[in-house]
């Protein structure tokens, strides 16, 4: 497309909008012109929508039936890297450009001016005011605060006194009153606030890094450490070095709703507040971030995926921290893999991504190894801290009643921990009281009535539930289907459960769960970290959560009481993940110091994978995982796509499943083959039956465009929905 930097009014031009219609729409500049990039309000229909301009119209359509663009946002234009980034996301992952642009313009209130508030600083000549007890108050909180402007409710909050009061102080002149932009720059970061004294380990880590960063050009890295290594640590530093030159940071974090902990280190190491996005911040500072990160008055975000689509005017350095973590990955509306997409973004940018864990995700690992990226490492806990000691618990030698699965060796090294006044962590990743209810009677197990799962009793609310769709539905008392009342039992422990066993073996002890579904917000999950953190927990028993950083300074004993669970099953990165995770959970011990242990429960001691975590040696494992992975052609050495077609009607959908079966050519050519179709795994979600292609291809540039011409053989009418899952990360 042919691109001018500026249009005058009513030149053709050609728009980008958020609605699912073509790439591109014609319109007429608006009154006054606007920019290549420039965020519009356009007429669509009856309707005002937002669009960007991508560059000069070529449409064919008649020019007097155009219509003008109504105004230009107050926003900076977006950036040629930017735009280029959605392209390219667009492309890698077949989506519309269209929906890829709805991902960075999800801010509240974008069309509207900006707006002000109030703000009020106290009068330099306060001392001359005659005192009262609520002056005194005011004058005394607002003495205290660093903040020298602060609104009505902020004053409200620090000194006790009513918003009535602080009018009445503005209005005779002890407050001064001024009305600034809500959607202000943030403070500045200095990177030179407190740095921390570096060990040899990570000073030689930092200088590679730097290096790389003084190139201004394209670099990832992979930085590999030992959980409580101190990478934060090293990467703080590459921020700062960013900081110092004028760049803007992102850095992403998985379930970053839960931590505190990590804004605490940033506001240490650099003496000011970064920028924050997720699901968590409030509309009108999402607005604020939004707006400063495309001007400049946002220098460090910290965030959640989607703050990828942030429009960065000149980001100069990408942080994916637990790099391997599969929260990484969005599965629903547009399907992409923010790591991956993180990558992309700073190579366009040309821009250095550092991507950090303590157990990598074997692309990465594959990708330093191979030397697409930088591969950094540090194998030793920073301090005293060593790691701990790793010991299996051979099941078959414990004789565990059938509804029990904490051993007598993990009770008895449980109770020696809790003597010790230390914390314990019982590991086991499954969410509810119970994965299955099956009747005694008929063998029948409850399964969901929208999807074809079995639901999950989860005790806490008293009910079952379905963890594909979230329906739940009261615990019956008798079978759904054969009507005999009292005959239905649960099999298997989740979470819940295991707490009620572990309550009863240790009936003295403080015990928390840790679930996602436990509590009712994020808010107060954070403040049950925050309570463990702070010691006021004897045991704690978790699911995967528990896994993601979170630093538990009491933690000296974890017992994974089931590591076969993750073992079975036919996916892909079955022992890769059980990897990651076993090894992410026992590294939560002896963080502080060197009193930490890991038993780890299973009925197959000898299989590889469990040796392989025995045994400690990372290298070891990712070698062998990654020399079966590229004897099967599978990623990262070959390329997977998912495909699901899906319909309230069965037959609706296979035939058009098979429609795409018997068209392969565009696959063909490229030496793809498509295996399927076939009802997927959970063969039902949400009512709607789903059929499932899998497509292997080598690793060519050509894939995506072949696997967009294939699916062009199906028509979607009706509800038919066909979606696209490229590298998929699960396969139900
Ligand atoms: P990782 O990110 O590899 O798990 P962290 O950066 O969180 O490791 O470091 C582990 C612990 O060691 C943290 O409490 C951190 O504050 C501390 N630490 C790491 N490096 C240093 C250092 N150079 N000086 C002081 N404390 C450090
Ligand atoms: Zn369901």
């Amino acid at each position: 497309m042919k691109a001018r930097e500026f249009y005058n009014e009513n030149e053709r031009i050609a728009v980008v909008t958020t609605e699912p219609f073509a790439r591109f729409l014609d319109y007429l500049a608006p009154e006054g012109g606007c920019k290549i990039g420039s965020f519009l309000i356009l007429p669509l229909g009856k309707r005002k929508v937002i669009g960007v301009v991508w560059g000069a119209g070529e449409g064919e359509y008649d020019l007097s039936k155009l219509r003008n663009a109504i105004s230009v946002i107050d926003a900076p234009p977006m950036s040629y890297s930017m735009r280029k980034f959605l392209e390219a996301v667009s492309d890698y992952t077949i989506t519309p450009l269209n929906l890829i642009l709805r991902l960075c313009t999800r801010v509240p209130d974008l069309n509207k001016p900006s707006v002000t508030q109030k703000v009020f600083s106290l009068a330099s000549n306060h001392s001359n005011f005659r005192k009262t007890p609520q002056r005194n108050r005011l004058i005394s909180a607002l003495s205290k605060t660093n903040k020298n402007k602060l609104t009505s409710k902020e004053i409200v909050s620090i000194s006790g006194v009513s918003a009535a009061v602080i009018a009445t102080a503005a209005s005779n002149g002890l407050l001064n009153e001024e009305l600034i932009p809500r959607d202000r720059p943030y403070p500045a970061l200095n990177p030179d606030f407190k740095p921390k004294r570096l060990n040899p380990n990570q000073i030689s880590v930092c200088e590679t890094i730097r290096d790389l960063q003084k190139q201004n050009s394209f670099s990832a890295i992979l930085l590999q450490g030992v959980t409580g290594s101190g990478k934060t640590e090293v990467y703080l530093e590459a921020v700062a070095n960013a900081l110092r030159k004028g760049e803007q940071v992102l850095v992403l974090l998985p379930e970053i709703a839960l931590t505190s902990e990590f804004f605490n280190r940033v506001k240490n190491r650099f003496g000011e507040n970064p920028a924050e996005w997720h699901s968590g911040v409030t509309l009108a500072e999402r607005r604020r971030v939004w707006k400063m990160v495309a001007s400049g008055g946002a220098k460090l975000v910290i965030g959640a995926r989607s703050a990828l689509f942030l429009p960065f005017m000149n980001l100069g350095l990408v942080i994916v921290d637990e790099e391997h973590d599969h929260s990484y990955k969005q599965e629903d509306g547009v399907i992409y893999n923010a790591r991956d997409m993180a990558v992309l973004r700073a190579s366009i940018e040309m821009s250095t991504v550092i991507l950090a864990s303590a157990t990598p995700s074997l692309e990465s690992w594959v990708n330093a190894k191979n030397g697409k990226y930088n591969h950094v490492q540090i194998h030793e806990r920073y301090g005293e801290a060593t790691l701990p000691n790793l010991s299996a618990i051979d099941l078959r030698k414990e004789n565990l009643k059938s509804d029990e699965w904490i051993s007598n060796r993990l009770e008895k090294s449980t109770t020696e921990c809790l003597q010790s006044g230390d914390q314990t962590l019982l590991f086991l990743n499954r969410r509810g009281y119970s994965p299955t209810t099956v009747c005694r009677a008929c063998g029948n197990q409850i399964s969901c009535d929208q999807c074809d799962a079995r639901m999950v009793e989860h005790r806490f609310i008293n009910r079952l539930m379905c963890h594909q769709c979230g329906h739940t539905k009261p615990m019956p008392n008798k079978c759904p289907s054969c009507g005999i009342i009292g005959k239905l039992a649960v099999v298997g422990p989740g979470v819940e459960r295991l707490a009620e066993e572990a309550q009863i073996k240790f009936p003295k002890a403080k015990i928390s769960v840790l679930s996602s579904d436990l509590h009712g917000s994020a808010k107060s999950l954070k403040d049950e970290i925050q309570k463990i953190s702070e010691g006021n927990t004897d045991i704690i028993i978790g699911t995967q959560l528990v896994a993601k950083g979170h630093n538990f300074p009491k933690l000296r004993l974890v017992g994974v009481i089931d590591i076969d669970i993750g073992l079975h099953g036919s996916d892909l990165r079955a022992a890769e993940r059980t990897y990651q995770l076993v090894r992410q959970v026992s590294g939560r011990a002896g963080r502080t110091d060197n009193k930490g242990r890991a038993l780890i429960q299973t009925y197959q001691p000898e299989h590889p994978v469990v040796e392989a975590i025995l045994k400690g040696n990372d290298d070891e494992f990712w070698v062998s995982e990654a020399k079966q992975r590229e004897l099967a052609c599978m990623p990262p050495f070959g390329k997977l796509v998912g495909i699901i077609i899906s319909s309230s009607d069965f037959e609706r959908a296979m035939s058009a499943a098979n429609q795409l079966k018997n068209n392969t050519q565009a696959l063909d050519i490229i030496g793809a083959r498509a295996y399927g179709p076939a009802p997927a795994p959970i063969a039902r979600i949400k009512r709607r039956h789903r059929i499932r292609f899998l497509v292997k291809s080598p690793r060519t540039p050509g894939l995506q465009d072949a696997v967009r011409k294939w699916v062009t053989n199906v028509s979607l009418k009706g509800d038919l929905r066909l979606s696209i899952d490229i590298d998929p990360q699960s396969f139900y």
